[in-house]
């Protein structure tokens, strides 16, 4: 049985714990490794390599600082099959969506390198006479890194990218889900050559580790990808710091009765099962103009309950696991809520007798706004439909919930895609397409309780550095700003 260690100043070490917890296969409940229980200590040292670090790393010639990036990407290329096999087998995604997890991971290494050659400030005017104003780009210093276990490879490496083009040092605390996926991206920065104590990783508790980490007083920004309850108490906890927060969604898709069904039901399908339900973009409301309310839900239903539930790692298998146990009753649990709150169970609803955490994919129909199964974030293969008389009606349910990550519309006509695109309170809206599936050089992140940064693309850099303000007085003179004009 292999036993993960930490990595603290380019050295893989045991906890100063003595302790090791258990990292499980999803589909099977069988143990993948043992992985180490960081504790206060293990973070602290990981700051303090961080910092020591931070002064050459920081000073190393951003484009040399790509050249870096650009070969972790050609080796996360190299091994993309065994690290997607390895996702597979330690979170449960099919097979399928774990390769698309690496190649997340080589997209934003490529397109960060390329950063190294640009990480632009703006030149602009100034209101005197004699006077140069311009912004430049400058690291932050430590960045604590907290990740979830959804998007094991992905989700990392879209923080400890831009991260390190941006010239900070990163201690990075990945899910306790996923530690295996955490420390194989981390030997693969290690063989690229990023130097000893740039990247850190300290795997163990949220509760140790995680608010150790967030809390600590050298360490100048957090970013954090996690549910929004975790993201409160971020907040709470933290102090005054640069904070990224990347929280959870309940995305809405509208299905227009203009809109072309055969695709809407492919979208749907898609955003809804995709990864077992748990992505934070995951389409879990489906709105439906009422004309075709029926016909679309008989179409859904018809769809769903072909859907193969299995171990990903099996060719056939359409839906994975749920992550671990408590996910698996939770999803258990709102299916209870459903049915109490009145929706009808239209399809699933069961645990399934079989060893691993599935839980079978599940349609409510006849869903209405105030139902706890339309407003909170389930995380699992649990869809809701409900019916809208028109445009404005599915607009005003469509936002009526206190998240805005993603949505999505279809429907064939440009008025209602235009008016969608201006109305939705959503940080990600897609027409004609499901409400999954970003692509790294735009911008990532929602709106109310979904976040409060943007990720990937140019808002990756914004998230990493901080803008410095510039001016050059080469008047020779004493000049007011506001007063002297
Ligand atoms: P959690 O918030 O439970 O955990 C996320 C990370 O935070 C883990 O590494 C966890 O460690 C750590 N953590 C837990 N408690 C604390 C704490 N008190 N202080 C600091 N760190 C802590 O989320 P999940 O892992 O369950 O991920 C699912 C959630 O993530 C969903 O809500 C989903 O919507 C959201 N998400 C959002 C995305 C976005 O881009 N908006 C993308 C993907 C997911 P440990 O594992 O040890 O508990």
């Amino acid at each position: 049985m292999q036993s993960f260690k930490i990595f603290v100043k380019g050295e893989w070490t045991t906890s100063q714990s003595g302790q090791t917890s258990d990292d499980l296969n999803p589909a099977t409940e069988k143990l993948v490794a043992t992985f180490q229980r960081g504790n206060e200590v293990d973070v602290g040292n990981a700051v303090d390599a961080a910092e020591e670090a931070f002064d050459s790393w920081s000073e190393t010639p951003p484009p040399k600082r790509g050249d870096i990036l650009l070969k972790v990407g050609r080796l996360l290329e190299e091994n993309k099959e065994s690290l997607a096999r390895e996702m597979t087998e330690e979170m449960g995604k099919p097979l399928v969506e774990a390769r698309g997890d690496v190649q997340e991971a080589i997209d934003m290494a490529e397109y960060m390198a390329g950063e190294g050659r640009r990480l632009l400030g703006h030149t602009t005017t100034s209101e005197l006479h004699d006077k140069f104003a311009m912004t430049v780009k400058r690291p932050i210093g430590t960045v604590g890194i907290i990740t979830p276990w959804n998007f094991p490879i992905a989700i990392p490496a879209w923080k400890i990218f831009p991260a390190l083009i941006c010239g900070d040092s990163v201690v990075f605390k990945p899910s306790s889900d996923t530690p295996r996926c955490a420390v194989r991206l981390v030997e693969i920065l290690e063989k690229a050559g990023v130097p000893k104590g740039a990247v850190n990783l300290v795997t163990g508790p949220g509760n140790t580790v995680g608010t150790t980490l967030i809390k600590h007083p050298r360490v100048r920004a957090i970013s954090f990808t996690g549910n929004r309850e975790t993201g409160a108490e971020i907040i709470r906890e933290a102090g005054i710091k640069r904070f990224g927060f990347e929280l959870g969604g309940k995305n809405g898709a509208i299905i227009m009765d203009d809109a072309d069904l055969d695709l809407a039901l492919e979208g749907v399908v898609w955003g809804g099962f995709g990864t077992t339900g748990q992505r934070c973009t995951a389409t879990s409301r489906v709105i439906i103009q009422e004309k075709i309310y029926k016909k679309f839900e008989n179409m859904l239903v018809e769809r769903v309950r072909k859907l193969k539930l299995g171990n990903g790692l099996e060719a056939n298998t359409d839906v994975g696991p749920l992550i671990n146990k408590s996910a698996q009753e939770k999803s258990a649990n709102y299916v209870s809520i459903g049915i109490s709150e009145g929706a009808k169970l239209l399809c699933g609803g069961k645990t399934p007798k079989m060893k691993g955490f599935f839980f079978e994919p599940t349609l409510f129909g006849e869903c209405t706004i105030d139902m706890r199964i339309v407003q909170e974030e389930i995380f699992g293969p649990i869809v809701s439909l409900m019916q809208a008389r028109d445009f404005d009606d599915a607009i005003q349910i469509i936002n009526a919930v206190e998240y805005g990550l993603s949505a999505s519309i279809y429907t064939a006509s440009i008025r209602n895609a235009f008016k969608a695109v201006e109305e939705i309170e959503a940080g990600l809206v897609y027409v004609n397409a499901p409400t999954i599936g970003a692509e790294i050089h735009l911008p990532f992140g929602g709106v109310k309780h979904s976040g409060t940064t943007r990720e990937a693309g140019i808002e990756g850099v914004n998230e990493f550095s901080e803008t410095k303000t510039v001016y050059f007085d080469y008047s020779g003179r004493l000049q007011r700003a506001q007063i002297d004009r």
